[in-house]
């Protein structure tokens, strides 16, 4: 595929953040694990870059099925931290794809995010992770009562960086 036809780059992600969500999504089994992701770049000139992992606990009424950001980390990140590029979240025993809820739950505030990360551990006897990356993407749509924006999940490649 040239670039013209894709112009979506793939997601760089450092190393050490993909070993610390590995890390964090097998030491909160058997619920799932959430958390935000802190880095540069825009998906078009400039490749997107994870530089961090801030994990967030999860206060979701069903942690093994559900994910909810505790609402006062999740704010206090929002007003303090720089750069906040997209979400985590692992799903401990179903595939790394975005479940109903996920998609339904991202409407409220998928805007804030560029990229939405999702791992399952492999099940290899080390912490490996399965992970699929996707894109946020907002559309505004006419219904009866008039314009709607949703957002939507597009997947993406990503690649990980052994050094800087
Ligand atoms: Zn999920």
């Amino acid at each position: 595929m040239t670039k013209s036809e894709d112009p979506f780059r793939p997601i760089l992600l450092r190393r050490p953040v993909f070993e610390q969500m590995a890390a964090y999504t097998y030491g909160a089994l058997p619920q799932e694990a959430c958390g935000i992701l802190i880095g540069q770049g825009n998906l078009q000139d400039a490749p997107i870059s994870v530089s961090e992992f801030l994990p967030v606990p999860n206060t979701a009424e069903d942690p093994l099925h559900h994910f909810r950001l505790e609402p006062a980390e999740w704010t206090r990140l929002l007003l303090s931290k720089r750069g906040i590029i997209g979400l985590f979240h692992s799903h401990p025993s179903s595939s790394p794809e975005p479940s109903r809820e996920d998609l339904a739950d991202l409407q409220a505030f998928g805007g804030l995010f560029s990229i939405y990360l999702i791992g399952t551990p492999a099940g290899t006897g080390t912490e490996e992770l399965k992970l699929n990356a996707y894109r946020v993407e907002s559309r505004m749509d006419k219904d009866e009562r008039g314009l709607k924006n949703t957002i939507l999940l597009i997947p993406l490649t990503f690649e990980i960086l052994d050094a800087d």
